[in-house]
């Protein structure tokens, strides 16, 4: 039997379509998907799906599955994130030698990326952490794909993984390997930490024009900021969902207003928080979905509060400029954590190829990207341009405008603040962390340093007389 050169483990949502993709591209490929504990249908559906002029075998059987592949033996799991990751990796080591090549594209958290990298590598199995965007249709058309590992693995896979990703405006391909050991999930959990704050971001804008345009005139809106430098693939998503409709009813009205999520958002503010860096924006918006989970509570404190609305009326270049300016603050905040956690883990991550590979894709994929290719190669930050600071800095006002507006009408604005108030600290020269630092030393005998010695020197006062 001819062997296949690649083997997909999980033919679920994105194992399912990144395999049509591979195949698509001309590769022979194997497939795998657990028979008994899991759902039985997934194989023969997916094999019923696929047309007799690929090269594809379809099994049930690990060993058989694992047999059927070419030395090095390339594996992509695109499984349920978690323990079962490690199962199966625990199989997979019974059946690998030397050289083969384990590549995890779920959403894996980076840690237990690196900790499986180092179990495999005991054994001589190369283990490659990869972020894959784009949802179901990206695995199917071309995801963006952010890959970590060693540069040795790289050189196996990569060929193939570029050949199924999307393409950049210059025909490029929107895979990148973008570092070692964890880089690739990490990137991919910042990704999302950026998009969760994108997502709330036109949730607010939605909120506030709901109070007074049909969800036509807000569609027509925003449809408008999609034809210039705003455009973006959630602009886009969310133009269509307010436009759908289901019945008589738009459909959104019909969504329960509580935001799930898989947890990405809270790894990638956790990961800020580890390394010190100040990314409120991902998390404003990791606790404004968990907020919207507590819809009983919600409802029977909404009774016992005064509830108002003014009737002022909302500025529509204010809302544009104001959502323009958070947008650059948010992507500032990421690429910060980026930064922060490449220069921590000696990863060496190349901000622009980065931003390159999500031009296209992936959920993020914007101008606002695009823009930001040109920005890296000769910046590590976007506030290191004077461009960007002017921008936000010439939209501030509006910005606060709109808070303005929210707060007047009740309406909370959580991301929108988060960007405003980080804007605020960012730029301004002296802040009140002195009290901070007296307070430390007041009850806690931290010490402090003095704006008028060498800022090595410490000190503490007794502070009670
Ligand atoms: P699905 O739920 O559609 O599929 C999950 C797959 O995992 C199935 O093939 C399932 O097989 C398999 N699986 C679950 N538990 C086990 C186990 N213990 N042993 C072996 N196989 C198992 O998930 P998706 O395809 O949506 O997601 C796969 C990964 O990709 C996840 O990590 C997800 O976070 C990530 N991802 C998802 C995106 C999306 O838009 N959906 C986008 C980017 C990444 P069985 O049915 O037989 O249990």
């Amino acid at each position: 039997m001819t062997k296949s050169f690649f083997g997909i483990v999980g033919l679920g949502v994105m194992g399912s379509n990144l395999a049509l993709n591979v195949l698509d591209r001309g590769h022979s490929l194997s497939v795998y998907n657990r028979g008994g504990e899991g759902e039985a249908h997934l194989l023969p559906t997916f094999m019923e799906s696929v047309g007799s002029a690929h090269k594809v075998s379809g099994f049930d059987d690990l060993k058989e599955f694992i047999a059927s592949l070419e030395r090095p033996k390339k594996v992509l799991l695109m499984i349920k994130a978690g323990p079962a990751v490690d199962a199966v990796i625990q199989s997979l080591m019974l059946l690998l030698e030397e050289g083969d090549i384990i590549i995890d594209g779920g959403n894996s958290l980076y840690t237990d990326t690196v900790r499986r990298e180092e179990y495999c590598k005991n054994k001589g199995v190369h283990f490659v952490g990869m972020g894959v965007s784009g949802g179901a249709e990206g695995a199917r058309r071309g995801p963006s794909i952010m890959v970590g590992g060693s540069t040795q693995s790289y050189e196996s896979i990569g060929a193939l993984l570029e050949s199924i990703a999307a393409k950049d405006k210059f025909k490029g391909s929107c895979c990148a390997h973008v570092g070692i050991g964890g880089a690739g999930h990490f990137v991919k959990m910042i990704h999302n930490g950026i998009e969760y704050a994108e997502m709330q971001l036109i949730a607010e804008v939605y909120d506030l024009l709901k109070m007074e345009y049909t969800y036509e005139e807000i569609a027509d809106i925003l449809e408008e900021w999609q034809g210039g430098e705003l455009s973006s693939f959630l602009l886009g998503c969310s133009v269509d969902i307010l436009r759908h409709r289901t019945g008589d009813s738009f459909t959104l009205d019909l969504i329960l207003d509580k935001a799930g999520n898989k947890g990405t958002g809270g790894w990638s503010s956790k990961a800020a928080l580890d390394l010190g860096i100040a990314a409120p924006m991902m998390s404003a918006a990791v606790f404004a979905r968990y907020q919207s989970s507590l819809k009983s509570e919600r409802i029977s404190l909404a009774q016992q509060v005064t509830q108002f609305a003014n009737s002022d009326s909302l500025s529509l270049s204010d809302l544009k400029e104001a959502y323009k300016a958070s947008r650059i603050i948010n992507h500032h905040q990421g690429f910060a954590v980026i930064k922060a956690a490449s220069d921590t883990y000696d990863w060496n991550i190349n901000l622009s190829e980065l931003a390159r590979i999500w031009t296209n894709g992936c959920i993020l994929r914007s101008e606002l990207t695009a823009d930001l290719v040109e920005l890296f190669k000769t910046n590590d930050s976007i506030l290191a341009t004077g461009s960007y600071v002017d921008e936000v800095d010439s939209t501030v006002d509006q910005l606060v405008e709109v808070i303005s507006h929210g707060m007047n009408n009740r309406i909370p604005l959580p991301c929108f603040q988060a960007a405003q108030s980080s804007w605020y600290s960012a730029t301004t020269e002296r802040l009140p962390a002195n009290m901070i630092q007296a307070q430390r030393d007041y009850f806690g005998s931290h010490t402090y340093r003095r704006v008028d010695k060498a800022e090595s020197e410490v000190y503490h006062t007794e502070w009670k007389k």
